[in-house]
């Protein structure tokens, strides 16, 4: 995990949504589905096993799904049924370009199982599926956030019930040396936020530090979790060796992911918009999600006779053979009392299933441009090489003047390569295609010069960022604004993580 970020990036369409209905009676799905598929165009419904008895395979778009969806998983109020989240489907948004894998994840495994169109648009859901993704307040963001995330989190919050937090206790795990900024970044991040587009209205907001349930889960993690869990994560040895400016020998920040994890499970997610590089985490998470609801989760005993129980209890060597007329509450009370290892020998014996605390959420992978800054590195603050969203023409003009181009192109009669150049990045997301297609090949023959093609990437650049730096006004001329829409979103957040910790307490026996 990068130090500047949190959680970002995301983009994904949701065919398992009604296939977590239509899980329900696959049977019939699968039958009403396949008429679907001849009747209406290409849609069907197959059987895919494991986790899923039923998936789509959708090759049309949003009318379409919902024909099927209406036609053979009506709509469902309840929540998704729990066999659902053991589904290890995540839908990949293919670099925007038409096309949309379908990845089927499972421990870590990620493998593309299908291709689809991306026009798949907007699938009304009874309940939209939760997301939860966060990021450190690091002040003003710069277009890689912008294109690495933000845009993201704007097309997702018309599909799914959006949270997005600050992540400012994660600041401290890397930066408790310099908090002087920490107020005013999270306030310059969130009212970027705002100016991108993401809307109160449709996601939630809130800042983490404000709600003490998210170290109370962490805190109660700790308990469960290996320590070799974290030390094996593989951010973590990496960053131990390469930080040397300041100090993260501390217990915070080993113990971060853990903070993730509480942060993500806290809400029942049902995705993490990550990138590729944070797959680990989100496993992680699922990880302790599993150990925790095998510590504390409720044991439901399958149906057996007192005598199948006594035969069950009396086939386990070392197993004390279960009293008659009491072999179920025997058995019950020694699971729980037993080390997990042994529960977990219990639950191969199918002794029952686990009422789970934590359902675990799956990856929403994207796929986002790669957005080199003026030095050809990754866009970062931290190299100083970024343009900010809140940067005017001026300053862009100034920076994209000292922006590095193709190396091997150093008089303006050379041919450049535009496929090694950070200046045609910038073309290809913020350019129309027809000047990309021009200077795709204008650079190659040296008919244009570097200064022309930076001045137009600037020019396109400015244009973009001209009315994200509009929507910013209001905020900064009411900066209490922010703090006021901020306050909202984690009463909204608070009421989520109080009911949650409710039940977590429950469930390991806290005092009430
Ligand atoms: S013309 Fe443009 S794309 Fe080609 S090397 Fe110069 S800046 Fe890069």
């Amino acid at each position: 995990m990068s130090i500047g970020s949190f959680f970002g990036r995301g983009l994904g369409l949701l065919p398992q949504d009604f296939a977590a209905r239509a899980c329900k009676q696959s049977a019939t799905c699968t039958m009403a589905c396949s008429l679907t598929l001849r009747r209406e165009q290409e849609i069907s419904c197959e059987s895919l096993s494991v986790s899923h008895e039923c998936d789509a395979r959708v090759n049309a778009n949003s009318r379409l799904l919902a024909k099927c969806r209406e036609h053979c998983c009506p709509p469902d109020t309840s929540s998704p049924p729990s066999r659902f989240w053991g589904g290890y489907v995540t839908i990949r948004n293919w670099r925007n370009s038409g096309g949309m894998q379908v990845f089927r994840t499972y421990r870590g495994l990620t493998k593309p199982t299908k291709d689809y169109p991306r026009q798949m648009g907007n699938i009304e859901t009874a309940q939209r599926p939760r997301i939860l993704s966060g990021m450190r307040p690091s002040g003003k963001l710069h277009l890689g956030n912008l294109v690495g995330a933000l845009q993201n989190w704007v097309k997702l919050q018309d599909e799914y019930d959006s949270f997005h937090f600050v992540a400012d206790w994660h600041m401290l795990t890397t930066g408790y040396e310099n908090t002087v900024d920490l107020r005013q970044d999270t306030w310059e991040m969130v009212t970027d936020w705002l100016a991108c587009g993401l809307d109160p209205a449709k996601a939630t907001f809130f800042v983490q530090s404000r709600l003490p349930e998210h170290a109370e889960l962490h805190l109660l993690f700790s308990m469960v979790t290996p320590l070799s869990w974290l030390e094996r994560v593989p951010t973590y040895k990496e960053q131990l060796e390469n930080i040397r400016d300041h100090d993260i020998n501390t217990y915070g920040f080993l113990g971060y992911p853990l903070l993730q994890a509480a942060d993500i499970l806290m809400y029942k997610p049902r995705y993490v918009p990550v990138g590729e590089d944070q797959i680990p985490h989100v496993e992680l998470t699922r990880e302790v999600a599993r150990r925790f609801n095998q510590a504390f989760g409720k044991l439901h005993l399958k149906k057996r006779s007192e005598q199948e129980w006594i035969a069950w209890g009396t086939a386990i060597r070392n197993f004390a053979r279960p009293p008659a007329g009491k072999a179920e509450q025997f058995i019950l009370e020694n699971y729980h009392r037993a080390s997990l290892d042994v529960r977990a020998d219990y639950l191969n014996r199918d002794v029952g299933t686990l009422d789970p605390l934590f359902p675990e959420p799956d990856v929403l992978l994207t796929s986002s441009p790669r957005l080199p800054g003026s030095d050809g590195r990754k866009m970062s603050k931290s190299y100083n090489n970024a343009i900010f969203l809140t940067d005017g023409p001026e300053v862009i003009s100034k920076k994209l003047a000292v922006y590095m181009t193709d190396p091997a192109r150093k008089r303006r009669t050379d041919p450049g390569d535009p496929d090694v150049c950070p200046v045609f990045d910038l073309h290809k997301i913020f350019s129309g295609g027809d000047l990309i297609s021009r200077i795709n090949s204008e650079c190659r023959t040296a008919a244009i010069g570097c200064v022309e093609c930076k001045r137009l990437a600037a020019q396109n650049v400015n244009a973009f960022l001209a009315p994200i730096q509009e929507r910013r006004k209001p905020y900064e001329q009411k900066p209490e604004l922010v703090w006021e829409i901020l306050e909202d979103g984690t009463k909204k957040a608070r009421e989520v993580a109080q009911k949650t910790m409710a039940e977590v307490r429950r469930a390991v026996n806290l005092a009430p």
